[in-house]
């Protein structure tokens, strides 16, 4: 195979920094996280070349970038070194398993494997994060779609609660969070369909199950979920619907209800950086929250749209997560084609 046979796209999912290679006869193209490469020849295993499209469209000069294979054998490299480094310890994941699982919780997830059973219903279990075997990220294939609703944005990483805050606080005419489903009973001053939709629990299960939910969660006992249709009714409302959820979901969103959210992840340079962000937070927080966003890098890499990263202040992120999200606002966007992963 010399060239592709119809014009190959593809998104980066890692940063390209041509500093750090040595050796070969041409440097490689800088670019990021998310980038668009339209890729013009793939005849040597380990070097391609391919033009950049830039947001308007327009296809930048012919450069060369590190094939697939060259991009994984290097990751390979660098893993086998770090975990010599470490001894045959691998990064963070000591003491992450065995926490949690009642008899009833078990079934419950093997019935919807999906659904997690954790306290902090909307946060990632560890286990969810505990994959062993990180994939190594490359390339992914996309196509333009044209797309006809209001997407949904996910924000993952450091400051989420703040900056989905934020979002809806500032812009209430274009942000707003969706009415999620619960099995509990109302309390006095709730509303249905306004603070919840209040259904029975033989009910949520049976939707569970019907794929009607992106996630759903078990609490005190009752169940908790988003469905597809809160999330479709902000979009009809005109609103980008604001998703505190996991990689997990944004997964789902995308295979069974056909829903592509614009998914964000604001990486901290460092715990310093997230107290820098967030004067409250203690230095063992920060310390807790910047693993957790590791992982979360590590596990869910590839459902990203964009990464933020070297922000300096919290204004700083929220305006870039606002250029995005209006950057991904037109009616044609890039997206994962499932059918070439
Ligand atoms: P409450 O019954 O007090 O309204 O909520 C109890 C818990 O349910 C809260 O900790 C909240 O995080 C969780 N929860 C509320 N809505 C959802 C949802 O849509 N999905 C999931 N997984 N959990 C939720």
């Amino acid at each position: 195979v010399v060239a592709p046979a119809r014009a190959l796209y593809v998104k980066a999912l890692f940063d390209n920094d041509p500093t750090r290679e040595g050796g070969q006869p041409a440097r490689s193209m800088t670019f990021r996280y998310g980038d668009v490469l339209h890729i013009t020849n793939m005849a040597d295993d380990d070097w391609w070349t391919a033009r950049r499209v830039e947001e308007n469209g327009n296809e930048g000069p012919e450069g060369v970038i590190p094939s697939k294979r060259r991009v994984e054998k290097r990751e390979r490299a660098r893993r086998k070194q770090v975990n010599f480094n470490q001894g045959s310890q691998s990064l963070g994941r000591a003491g992450l398993e065995g926490r949690r699982g009642s008899r009833s919780q078990l079934s419950f997830s093997r019935k919807f494997p999906f659904v997690k059973s954790t306290e902090r219903l909307n946060d990632l279990t560890d286990q969810e994060l505990n994959s062993s075997d990180e994939p190594i990220l490359s390339y992914q294939v996309i196509e333009q779609q044209q797309l006809n609703y209001i997407r949904p944005v996910i924000i993952l990483g450091g400051l989420k609660d703040r900056i989905n805050d934020e979002l809806v606080n500032r812009y209430p005419d274009r942000f707003s969070s969706c009415v999620p489903h619960t099995s509990r009973p109302a309390r006095p001053n709730e509303i249905d369909g306004r603070d919840y939709h209040f259904v029975s629990k033989q009910q949520m299960e049976e939707d569970v199950r019907n794929n009607l939910f992106i996630e759903a969660g078990q609490f005190q006992g009752n169940l908790y979920g988003t469905s597809i249709q809160s999330v479709r009714q902000v979009a009809n409302s005109g609103r980008h619907c604001i998703l505190d959820v996991s990689g997990n979901a944004i997964r789902r969103l995308q295979s069974i209800a056909n829903i592509q959210p614009v998914a964000i992840f604001v990486k901290p340079q460092s715990p310093y950086q997230l107290r820098d962000w967030d004067h409250q937070m203690g230095d063992e927080e920060a310390q807790q929250q910047y693993q957790r966003c590791q992982r979360i890098e590590n596990t869910f890499g590839d459902v990203f749209t964009h990464v933020i990263s070297n922000a300096g202040s919290l204004e700083e992120v929220l305006a870039r997560v606002h250029g995005t999200i209006a950057n991904e606002s037109r009616p044609t966007t890039w997206v994962v084609n499932t059918a070439r992963p």
